[in-house]
């Protein structure tokens, strides 16, 4: 109970805990894996400093600061604002020989947070810190640039006063005060530019803004350094709490606990003039991965004004252009950094007076196409090897491969037709077609009703991102291929095309026009956009299959004609070279099966024997089998399924021909089976020749108020063997027809929701003696088994026992999530929702497997189950089959094979050699 308390105390000193650590200037206290402790930036920007990259000096304080002040009232450690934090400016200062304050020479510093995972845009950055009323003339005087000078402060004040002060709306509809302040001065000048700006107009704004703050805030802007840097610290590790964090938090798994590190660093100045400027770049292209550098730049711009979409960034290629020297210091550097990360890097520059410095580098977000070709790509360059080239993709970016792409034809008759409204920057491939809704809750509300969405924006902000995530695809006018739209989308994989100028966006009208045509476009229309091309184009357009499908399944495409099958045939081949779970599906069709097989899939883990009793006449003979009378009534009327069973199970287990297939007898309860409208009920009741009070009370004496936990399962068998009997005798019969024609099977016959062992015995011998019928009659024999599917908390915990008769255990982890945690999965949205807010299960245990849960009920029944039988076969086939982080547990815990749908057999592959993958990395 009181360790917690101890070891803080223990730790809390701030003599114990190193909590500020070094950069730059030839010294680097920290390195690239010190993220846990540095966050994501702290970490880069030590690791860069040690190769002898140019970073400005500067130091980190750790996110240890971060979890004490939260622990702690939001007080920070003893000392450590007082005194370590000083301390530490002095050496940057002596560094850069510059002082911090200093009246004629002042050192000025950025204030940056960063977390261990990026958080694009989520916290805010503040700039050149460190000027006052008499600084700023210092600088200006050092500088011989009055307007530099000038216009850093203006820009101070305003970050200041929005990130510190808070005079930044948490509401997007209202405008920020400084932008009003900004926009009114220009239109005072009749100028557009920020950079239009004279030195005394830069004055007049900074007197503004403070008149702004004093008005909001009631306090003077605060002109003492010292004070602006406790301010500015305290923002930064303020808002790992705020709205947007959290929110960014909960989308991408981030725990709460991880906290923010805070780097202060000194100033470089791209606004020094045209020899300046500032930059982001990626070393490869992030949405093709092909092999180019790919950066956007602004001279005399500072910080974000290259994705604030203010001013139109060039793309890098102009730079080589106009500054030979400084494009090839950044190639070299790009060549240095990749060569050292080995991987795909996202950097952030800086030009002063022509000299390049770094500021910011991370492994860089790209898209599933990207990830995919950068990984192949650099196995070929012998950057990486293979299982490093498996790890670098994720098991659901493969999803983007196997995702609709538009039909061709269709597509180039709507851009004849003149329905290409534009053309953007292709941000995030794909295909998406969907509604038109201009802000994200209208988007999300739209969604949950079932609507494809395309959330269309001016440009997206970090508030967008539930309506981002709930929309098929993002339409921007403004931004560039770095702009918060266009990041977002690739990392949650979403189709997105941004930038698109001639879209004129009206939010107060709900419409859109597109400049140089007639169209309006309303809210709810109907749009289409290739992310993969940037096209824009009015109205629906199919979408298709993706090449891969279009190879291995309608078989319409050449597999040498698609660099996309290629790539993911080889991932594939290389997946299967090292995983050791094996993949099945679930499937009940057989033309589920052969796409299942297409992609891999080496069994079916999960054949439904339910869904084969709704077809056709079977129907009317199920129900005459559930309303019957007696034992006699039943068995005429399971003669009638038994030839369509039998044709059933035939058609699945020939498509499978020699690869395991898992057959789960009638699960259901019967009601499920049965009309509920009198008018169905009479229909019936004519059919079968009885009255309708008779078949009325018949179905009225099947409710049961918890069906769940009811007649269901091994149950009816227990209940009615003769309905076992016939599930056996179908499929013995099918495999024995199938085993003359030259196919052997091995049917695994599974029986479900077994709690007790006794229960699987009473199955297992109407099975058996099944099999021994059919065998003696066809004088023919096949190999099956006879197991059970583990799905009742009971059985996991008897498993030993249930062992001694079960050849085999298959996890229905659906029902044991169900049964395990008490909640029932169809009814869980009541609940779920708020559950997951607050953080009770970290994941939806319906879709990601609870593992200290059901999958120490899973881990129990395994050891027990392969203790009684050495080597029996384990696997899963509940929906968390198909979940990677499910996968490697089932990996881990040494099961055979996860069973999932037909269309996650790739995933699952991927999956499961990262997992073999990861272990041996340990
Ligand atoms: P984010 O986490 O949003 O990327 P950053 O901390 O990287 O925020 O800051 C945003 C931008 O501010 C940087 O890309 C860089 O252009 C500028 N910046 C930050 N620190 C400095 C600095 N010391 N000198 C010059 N520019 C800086
Ligand atoms: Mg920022
Ligand atoms: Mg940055």
């Amino acid at each position: 109970m009181a360790t917690k308390t101890e070891s803080s105390e223990q730790k809390s000193p701030a003599e114990a805990t190193k909590f500020i650590y070094h950069f730059g200037g030839g010294k680097a206290d920290g390195n690239a894996a010190m993220k846990n402790l540095l966050g994501g930036k702290g970490a880069n920007l030590a690791e860069m400093a040690s190769i002898g990259l140019p970073v400005p000096p500067g130091f980190t304080l750790t996110t240890d600061v971060c979890t004490y002040y939260y622990e702690n009232n939001q007080v920070y450690p003893e000392g450590l604002l007082e005194n370590d934090v000083p301390e530490a400016l002095k050496t940057v200062e002596e560094i850069v020989g510059k002082k911090f304050g200093d009246p004629k020479n002042p050192l000025l510093v950025s204030v940056r947070s960063g977390a261990r995972a990026s958080m694009p845009g989520m916290m805010d950055t503040i700039l050149n810190l460190g000027l006052n009323n008499i600084t700023v003339e210092g600088l200006a005087t050092r500088s011989n640039n009055p307007r530099f000078a000038w216009d850093c402060y203006r820009r101070f004040v305003q970050m200041y006063g929005d990130v510190v002060l808070g005079l930044k709306p948490t509401n997007k509809k209202e405008a920020d005060p400084f932008e009003v302040i900004l926009e009114a001065k220009k239109e005072e000048l009749g100028i557009e530019l920020d950079t239009e700006f004279k030195v005394e107009d830069l004055k007049d704004l900074v007197s503004r803004y403070k008149i702004a703050i004093k008005e909001k805030t009631g306090n003077d802007f605060p002109e003492d350094p010292y004070e602006q840097l406790k301010g500015a610290i305290g923002a930064v590790f303020g808002s790992w709490n705020n709205e947007r964090a959290i929110i960014y938090r909960k989308l991408n798994d981030i725990p709460a606990s991880w906290g923010t590190a805070c780097n202060v660093q000194s100033m470089v100045f791209g606004n020094m003039g045209e020899d300046s400027g500032t930059g982001v770049a990626f070393t490869r292209d992030a949405a093709t991965g092909d092999d180019i550098f790919y950066g956007e730049y602004l001279m005399n711009a500072q910080g974000e004004d290259v994705v604030a979409g203010t001013r139109t960034p060039l793309k890098l290629e102009q730079l080589k252009a106009e500054n030979a020297v400084i494009y090839q210091q950044l190639e070299d550097i790009r060549r240095k950094l990749e060569a050292h990360y080995r991987d795909m890097m996202d950097i952030e520059f800086t030009i002063e007076n022509g000299k390049l410095w770094m500021l910011q580098c991370r492994v860089g977000k790209r898209t599933a196409f990207a990830a995919i070709k950068i990984a192949l790509d650099m196995r070929d360059q012998e950057l990486i090897n293979e299982a490093e080239a498996l790890l670098r993709i994720e098991p659901e970016q493969l999803n983007q491969l196997l995702r609709p792409i538009f039909d061709l034809k269709e597509k180039q008759l709507a851009i004849e037709s003149g329905r290409l409204l534009a053309k953007g920057l292709n941000a995030g491939p794909g295909a998406a077609c969907g509604r038109i809704y201009f802000n994200a809750h209208d988007a999300e509300d739209a969604a949950k009703r079932g609507e494809e969405v395309i959330l269309v924006r001016i440009e997206t902000s970090p508030e967008d991102i539930r309506g981002m995530a709930a929309a098929e695809g993002i339409l921007t006018a403004r931004g560039g291929m770095t702009s918060h739209a266009a990041l977002v989308a690739r990392q949650m994989g979403k189709v997105c095309v941004a930038g698109c100028g001639v879209l004129h966006i009206d939010y107060q009208k709900g419409q859109m026009t597109v400049e140089g045509k007639s169209v309006v476009l309303k809210e709810g229309d109907y749009i289409s956009i290739d992310g993969s091309t940037g096209e824009v184009i009015q109205g629906e357009i199919t979408t298709k299959p993706s090449e891969v499908l279009q190879v291995i399944i309608e078989k319409t495409l050449d597999p040498k004609d698609s660099p996309i099958y290629q790539m993911y045939d080889r991932i594939m081949s290389w997946a299967d070279k090292h995983r050791r779970l094996k993949i099945r599906t679930n499937a009940d069709q057989p033309d589920q099966s052969e796409i299942a097989i297409a992609f891999g899939a080496e069994g079916i883990g999960l054949c439904r024997t339910e869904h084969m009793f709704f077809g056709g006449d079977r129907i009317d003979a199920v129900r005459e089998m559930i309303l019957a009378e007696d034992e006699a009534g039943r068995r005429v009327a399971l003669d009638k399924l038994l030839p369509y069973q039998r044709e059933d199970f035939y058609n699945i287990l020939k498509v499978m021909g020699d690869r395991p297939v898992t057959i789960r007898l009638l699960d259901p309860p019967l009601h499920e089976f049965l009309p509920h409208e009198e008018k169905e009920i009479r229909e019936l009741a004519e059919k079968l020749g009885k009255s309708y009070d008779y078949v009325h009370d018949r179905i009225e004496s099947l409710h049961e108020f918890n069906p769940m936990l009811g007649l269901r399962g091994c149950r009816l068998g227990i209940s009615y063997p003769e309905i076992t009997e016939m599930q056996a005798r179908a499929v013995f019969e099918a495999a024995c027809t199938l085993k003359t024609e030259g196919v052997d099977v091995t049917p695994e016959i599974m029986v479900p929701l077994v709690g007790h062992v006794k229960e699987l015995e009473l199955s297992a011998k109407v099975i058996n003696e099944a099999a021994a019928k059919v065998f003696e009659e066809k004088g023919c024999k096949v190999d099956y088994l006879v197991g059970t599917m583990i799905e009742v908390p009971r059985a996991a915990l008897t498993s030993g026992e249930i062992a001694k008769v079960a050849q085999f255990f298959s996890y229905g982890t659906n029902d044991l999530t169900q049964m395990g945690l008490g909640m029932s999965r169809d009814d869980s949205g009541q609940y779920l929702p708020t559950y997951q807010k607050l953080d009770i299960y970290e994941r939806n245990p319906f879709e990601a497997l609870d593992q200290p849960g059901v999958g120490r009920l899973v881990k129990i029944s395994a050891e027990d189950g392969r203790e009684a039988r050495p080597g029996m076969k384990l696997g899963v086939c509940g929906e968390h089959g198909g979940e990677p982080g499910s996968i490697r547990f089932c990996h881990n815990i040494g099961l055979d094979y996860v069973s999932c749908s037909p269309f996650r057999v790739p995933i699952a592959r991927l999956a499961a050699a990262r997992s073999a993958l990861l272990e041996v990395q340990g």
